[in-house]
């Protein structure tokens, strides 16, 4: 599959859809075929730009918080990443 400007992470291993929210994508793939951890569940919903992961134990709920955003699940986005970091930068977005 090719990437392309609607779908720019369609070549990621696993992937299955994608919605654009701002700057990022929330990106569902399968954690099988990517060989992420699937404790949590099978079906990962990536921010594209921060790398924060939230496991779904089903491809359709995995699809509900892809469409909620990512501020609903990455720290980055809702600008909590920071609230643990005790005066470091955030590695994933540089924020201090
Ligand atoms: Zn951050
Ligand atoms: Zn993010």
């Amino acid at each position: 599959m090719e990437a392309t400007k609607r779908k720019p992470h369609r070549n990621w291993p696993g992937y299955q859809t994608e919605r654009k929210h701002g700057g990022t994508y929330a990106v569902v793939v399968d954690g099988r075929e990517a060989w992420l951890d699937t404790t949590e569940g099978r079906w990962q919903v990536i921010c594209s730009e921060h790398g924060a992961i939230l496991s779904a134990t089903s491809l359709r709920e995995a699809r509900v918080w892809m469409r909620a955003g990512t501020t609903e699940w990455c720290d980055c986005c809702r600008g909590t990443c920071t609230d643990v970091l005790y005066g470091a930068s955030c590695i994933s977005c540089g924020r201090a």
